[in-house]
């Protein structure tokens, strides 16, 4: 480091800033791992390995300094060094820019499977696109969420490498001419398109301790400039650049706020076709000039997999090429096309189902359109012909259906297998949304439940908890999560209750000194951390969990004498920009929080924090910190969520609704080590489907129900009687969609049981351990697994 110090930036450690720091070790990292880079990619090409392509809008990378530092078998070392030069390693960690290229669980699962694949040895990649914008920053104003450009390209990233030369070309818009050649087949040429060039960026992703290194491709839109054979020529080309080099550069200019809505706006579309038409240029590329194979063999050696509908698009784009370019005619082309690709479902909500009108589509896509309609026609005219019993059912299945472009539709037809994201999610999936698709190919279905990389939740943000561990049961863990199982034994042991207890409590202080530092607030590290972090919106019921702290308040206030263990509670999330009564929710909290901690009062007994812009290195610094971990969606609504599987893994207890994985948690710990309360997915997909639900009954007989609401109806939070007036009317006016009422009060008799439980420090650290010993299961090396056994069908480098 001191060497590289002084020839690179010519300073001497005395000189030196934690940025500069940084920068060295960046470059020391990089040294280690690009030849490891470029020796995997020479294995693949020589074994001519099957690849898997993981396609997604969103990639939630976070940083990468420690987690390549520890892949490379470097982190003990490098913080040793860098106390011994007098720098606390954290600091120089943090000058790294959090990649934040996603929303929430979907961009983030992205990102922890890439990490499992190389540490597994599989040759899996990702495409993806290189937002000039990531994710907002969220700031807090009073009390308001205030969103600030995320512009993390303004220092130059470390561990990315541009590849000019791997440029393509992407094109929109146009028309389209068919001739039909000598042989009858027909032919297609495209005129007057607008050309974009994609360049490529390349992240390596690095294996742990396993010497693989593989890639994310993020593209980067840019004016295609075409020197063409006059000068004039040119020149007037660069005049059109100069005109329209900014609209080019918007296409990967920054990446869509909006998590599980959809948003119908052109340029989404347009970020959507570029990223799938540079992949699968890129893909047939590669596959022609390293495999030299016969186009007809590409299944054997492509898979692709599509995260969420946002990439479907590859789907015709794939026919596309297949046939304008490759010569290959509808049916062959379909026949590879149909073996190549699978499709993840992640959500069930009708909000977030992408539909594309057809004008749009097809004056910004209009070859892709003609293809689009050709698998609909065929699509359609195979349901009339061998399943009649369908036939009324055509309007809800077809691809193209009322003027709109059915996305998801598209990527069921056009996939060999589609998986749902936790089992209660599949099920439903096969049992309500998807079953007539279910009914006409049920081999294609098959579930997935998400995983987390417990390299990064465990072994990384955790190093207190990954050592004692590692002490108790030894390393082994860290390659075989299940091995976590080996903890049970020592569940009813004191002595090794008593570490783990000792463990989270210096979380707990760490975390009290980072909310002291952030806010000003002082909490108790003695109290209970009571943890919701994540997006925020209605399905997650922040409100429910608001609603319990008023009338918590509420009675501390009536009786001060309480018997009530001191309790923190800790909210993080981003609200999208647009979305109205989450930001209301937000600045709820807020008026909550200022109210509840400047009490004298209630003696401290209760805090709520709101920490801003939660990101993966926010995360990383409150889940090893959290007692109690808050998953509370409304039943059938929540896929699966990992924030609750990072949690268990680091030895929160969670309170929750019987959906996604919480479920899949339950069926592990039991009733003995988690609060399970409310409405079965079952129940509320009845009330949807059949009524008899009615929020103002609730409102009339429940007292406590009636104080929280009149409450906010009254001034009493907030500067203005209005202030939360629509939170107010969408309960009772709109007959409180996410039945945040109806689960009240079997969530406050939740709460009291986990109140109980931790009073028990024995009982409670039980739970908390039983929790970590189970949570191997949710480790992305068990979901991978099953994704190549089942879908990919790939082999270990
Ligand atoms: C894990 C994670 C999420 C997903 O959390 P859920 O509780 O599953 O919604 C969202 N954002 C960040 C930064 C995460 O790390």
């Amino acid at each position: 480091m001191k060497e590289k110090l002084f020839h690179e930036k010519g300073k001497t450690i005395a000189e030196a800033t934690e940025k500069d720091l940084f920068y060295v070790l960046t470059d020391i990292v990089n040294e280690q791992i690009i030849p490891v880079w470029e020796n995997t990619k020479k294995i693949y090409k020589n074994k001519k390995l099957k690849q898997m392509y993981y396609l997604s809008i969103e990639y939630l990378i976070g940083r990468l300094i420690k987690s390549n530092l520890s892949n490379c078998g470097m982190l003990t070392a490098t913080n040793e060094a860098l106390k011994n030069l007098g720098f606390d390693p954290e600091k120089v960690y943090a000058e790294e820019d959090d990649a934040g290229l996603g929303n929430g669980g979907l961009g983030r699962l992205a990102a922890g499977f890439l990490d499992t694949l190389a540490s597994l040895h599989y040759p899996g990649h990702g495409f993806g696109i290189r937002y000039r914008f990531g994710l907002f920053d969220q700031r807090i104003i009073q009390g308001n969420q205030v969103e600030l450009p995320d512009d993390w390209l303004n220092e130059p990233y470390p561990w990315e490498v541009r590849k000019e030369e791997e440029a393509v070309t992407i094109q929109f818009r146009g028309t389209v001419h068919m001739f039909r050649r000598g042989d009858g087949s027909l032919e297609f040429k495209y005129e007057h398109t607008d050309k974009v060039l994609a360049v490529p960026y390349d992240i390596p992703i690095v294996g742990y301790g396993n010497e693989v290194v593989n890639t994310l491709r993020l593209w980067s839109a840019e004016p295609y400039y075409d020197i063409g054979d006059s000068v004039t020529l040119a020149h007037s080309k660069f005049l059109h650049y100069l005109d329209h080099h900014h609209d080019i550069e918007q296409i990967s200019g920054f990446l869509y706020p909006d998590d599980s809505s959809f948003e119908g706006k052109v340029l989404r579309l347009k970020q959507q076709y570029f990223l799938v038409s540079a992949t699968i240029q890129n893909i047939i590329q590669d596959y022609k000039k390293h495999y030299r194979m016969p186009i007809r063999k590409l299944p054997k050696k492509v898979v692709i997999q599509i995260n969420d509908t946002h990439p479907s698009l590859a789907i015709p784009e794939m026919m596309r090429i297949l046939m304008d370019e490759e010569g290959l005619g509808w049916d062959e082309a379909w026949d590879l096309t149909t073996r190549i690709f699978a499709y993840t479902n992640h959500t069930i909500m009708s909000e977030a189902l992408e539909k594309w009108p057809i004008d749009l589509f097809k004056q910004l896509l209009p070859r892709i359109y003609m293809i689009v309609e050709e698998i609909n026609e065929r699509f359609c005219k195979g349901l009339w012909l061998d399943h009649p019993e369908l036939r009324d059912k055509i309007p809800e299945m077809a691809i193209i259906s009322y003027g709109q472009i059915h996305m998801a539709r598209l990527a069921i037809v056009g996939s060999f297998s589609v998986n749902g994201v936790a089992e209660i999610h599949t099920e439903i999936l096969k049992k309500q949304v998807m079953k007539h698709f279910y009914t006409i190919s049920k081999e294609k279905f098959n579930n997935k439940t998400n995983g987390i990389t417990h390299r990064r939740w465990l072994l990384q943000a955790n190093p207190r908890l990954a050592t004692l561990i590692t002490e108790i049961i030894g390393n082994k863990w860290k390659m075989q999560p299940k091995q976590l199982i080996g903890l049970l034994r020592y569940s009813g042991d004191q002595e090794i209750l008593d570490r783990f207890d000792h463990v989270k409590h210096e979380n707990k202080k760490a975390l009290a000194r980072f909310i002291f530092d952030q806010t000003g607030i002082v909490v108790d590290d003695r109290s209970i951390f009571d943890v919701h972090i994540k997006r925020i919106h209605e399905y997650k019921r922040q409100l429910l969990n608001i609603f319990h702290i008023i009338y918590l308040y509420n009675e501390l206030k009536e009786n001060p004498n309480l018997d009530l263990t001191p309790r923190t509670f800790i909210f993080a999330g981003k609200a999208a920009p647009n979305y109205h009564l989450a930001k209301e929710v937000i600045k709820l909290i807020n008026t909550v929080a200022s109210i509840v901690n400047n009490d004298g009062r209630i003696r401290g007994k209760l805090k709520v924090i709101f920490l801003e812009n939660y990101n993966v290195s926010l995360a990383e610094k409150i889940i090893p910190a959290a007692d109690v971990s808050e998953q509370i969606s409304t039943a059938s609504k929540e896929a699966s969520g990992t924030g609750n599987m990072k949690l268990m893994m680091n030895g929160a207890v969670t309170i929750g609704t019987m959906d996604g994985a919480n479920i899949e948690i339950h069926d592990l710990v039991g009733n003995e080590n988690m609060f399970i309360f409310g409405l079965t997915a079952d129940e509320v997909l009845n009330y949807y489907k059949n009524g008899g639900y009615n929020a103002r009954d609730i409102y009339n007989t429940d007292e406590r129900v009636r104080d929280v609401l009149e409450q906010l109806n009254s001034g009493e939070f907030g500067e203005h009687v209005i202030e939360f007036k629509d939170i107010y009317y969408n309960i009772l006016y709109h007959n409180d969609p996410y039945f945040v009422l109806k689960d009240f009060e079997p969530y406050l008799e939740a709460h009291e049981h986990v109140e109980q439980a931790y009073r028990n420090r024995y009982q409670w650290l039980k739970m908390s351990v039983t929790n970590i010993a189970h949570s191997g299961k949710f480790s992305s090396d068990q979901t991978i697994q099953k994704y190549v056994n089942v879908i990919w069908k790939i082999h270990r480098l």
